[in-house]
């Protein structure tokens, strides 16, 4: 393929992947984006494979290359369970990151990649190399941690060591100064101690970054750690002198940024904040007796008739999904209870809060899968106020962002995230398996509320009893 048709190619799924990004900004055209996104990435491979950069030689080790990573890719696919995306995203970010640190370690041996730089080119160069490694390291190592964290591998309390902070900025200040020592080396053996210290350091800082971040701000860390992969890729593309991988790379380093300051703005977080680490540093740790707003008092249960019965009554109806939808697979079961209650006349609604589940979009994702009308489906800003015009508020496997602790106890490790306000409607059911607290380890002093019933089982099983009892 010839450089200026390889290049054309590169614009071509350049336009592809910014369409593809607009595509998925929606619900009714995310498909539509997927499509793009595919079609752009295989035109970039091909381009990438057939262009001028890669000589007859290195298409076999390629392509053998390529079917290995995407067996490898296809049976994760395939086998992952919905519930499991969010760490196998993390683990692909941690792929993004060690690809970066390889390419760049590659980059600094091989004499012949530095072949013909002086001067300033030199200079930048090699300061590509560096901070390309240093970036690569760092998402390497937090996106491990974070793959930890997600599959409950690693605790979700926030490890806080003391003096954190100085040690990060002792950190920063030696990456720095370690910096100016590999531009002054003058040979390959000078350098290479610097690199190897920045590295080490790079590895430290990414899971002593993550490590101290509390539960509850885990989204965060998810798309912080899908912009940082997109940094490190763009840095790969410097130093491969590769012009898609720097816009590739650039597209998806600023959307997940702007998907974290999304988030941050969801759970009423400053980004900083988040990042120094702390939030949720109570989580699971038992309140001391008498402390602020312990929850207390009787939970009343219902089973499937009655809460079938609350349903047929209702003539505004709010479902609330969270986690345990996704784990119970109740999606389509909710799907056939909304179209039931619709041709009943039900006003039936879904209320989403920006971090249901356990990745950005995970609800939305479920219930377009089994089918539930987009028209339907709001963010939780758009109805929160109807809550006290609801009849029924469903909550189906969700605690957090239910939590009313979030707006009345200042000393709740949720303070101040905003949260779907189901207390409000003239009944709440909580749909779950016991009293256990959520992914934040926070009480929830919803289920002690007057208003407030609790349907005990796994959500997939009593929403099928709730179907057959409201057919009956
Ligand atoms: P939560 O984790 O707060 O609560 C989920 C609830 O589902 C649990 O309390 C559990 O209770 C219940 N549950 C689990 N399995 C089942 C089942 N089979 N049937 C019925 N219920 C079940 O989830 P939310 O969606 O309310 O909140 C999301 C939380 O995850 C937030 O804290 C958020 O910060 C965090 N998070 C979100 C990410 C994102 O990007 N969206 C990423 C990482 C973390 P029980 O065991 O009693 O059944």
């Amino acid at each position: 393929m010839s450089a200026s048709l390889a290049t054309v190619s590169y614009i071509g799924a350049t336009i592809l992947f910014i369409l593809s990004l607009g595509g998925l900004s929606n619900q009714e055209t995310s498909r539509r984006g997927n499509l793009y996104g595919m079609i752009g990435m295989a035109l970039a491979v091909a381009a990438t494979v057939f262009g001028p950069q890669v000589t007859m030689a290195g298409i076999p080790w390629i392509v053998g290359a390529m079917l290995v990573g995407g067996a490898i890719g296809l049976y994760a696919a395939r086998t992952v369970q919905m519930t499991q995306m969010p760490e196998l995203v993390a683990l692909m970010h941690s792929m993004v990151g060690l690809a970066a640190m390889l390419v760049g370690f590659a980059t600094f041996i091989d004499p012949e990649a530095s072949k013909g730089f002086v001067g300033a080119a030199k200079a930048i160069h090699e300061m590509e190399i560096y901070i390309g490694i240093l970036i690569g390291a760092v998402t390497f190592s937090g996106s491990i941690i974070a793959f930890g964290k997600l599959s409950g591998r690693i605790g979700g309390n926030p490890m806080l060591l003391p003096g954190r902070h100085w040690m990060n900025l002792a950190g920063l200040l030696v990456v720095i100064w370690f910096g100016r020592e590999f531009l002054a080396a003058h040979s390959i053996a000078e350098a290479q101690l610097p690199l190897i210290v920045m590295t080490v350091i790079a590895l430290l800082f990414g899971i002593h970054m993550v490590m101290a971040i509390g539960g509850a701000d885990m989204p965060v860390v998810v798309s912080m750690l899908n912009s940082y992969s997109g940094w490190a890729a763009a840095a790969t593309g410097f130093m491969l002198s590769n012009d898609l991988l720097i816009v590739t790379g650039a597209l998806v380093g600023s959307s997940g940024a702007i998907l974290s300051y999304i988030m941050c703005n969801a759970m009423n977080r400053s980004f900083i904040s988040v990042i120094a680490g702390g939030f949720g540093t109570t989580s699971a740790a038992p309140k001391p007796a008498g402390g602020a707003a312990q929850p207390a008092g009787e939970v009343v249960p219902v089973n499937a008739t009655e809460t079938a019965e609350l349903l047929r009554e209702a003539k505004s109806v709010i479902i609330v999904p969270g986690y345990g939808m996704a784990v119970a697979q109740a999606q389509h079961t909710v799907f056939e209870i909304t179209k039931h209650l619709r041709e009943k006349g039900v006003n039936v609604r879904f209320g989403i809060h920006p971090v249901a589940g356990r990745m950005p979009g995970h609800m939305n994702v479920l219930l377009a899968e089994a089918r539930v009308p987009y028209d339907i489906v709001f963010e939780m800003d758009e109805l929160n106020e109807d809550f006290p015009k609801t009849d029924v508020a469903m909550v189906i496997g969700a605690n957090d962002i239910v939590n009313p602790g979030a707006q009345d106890d200042p000393t709740s490790p949720i303070a101040g995230m905003p949260v779907l306000e189901v207390w409000k409607a003239k009944t709440s059911i909580v749909m779950k398996r016991s009293m256990a607290s959520g992914y934040a380890g926070v009480d929830n002093p919803l289920f002690y509320k007057d208003n407030n019933r609790m349907l005990f089982g796994d959500a997939k099983k009593m929403l099928d009893e709730v179907l057959t009892a409201l057919k009956a």
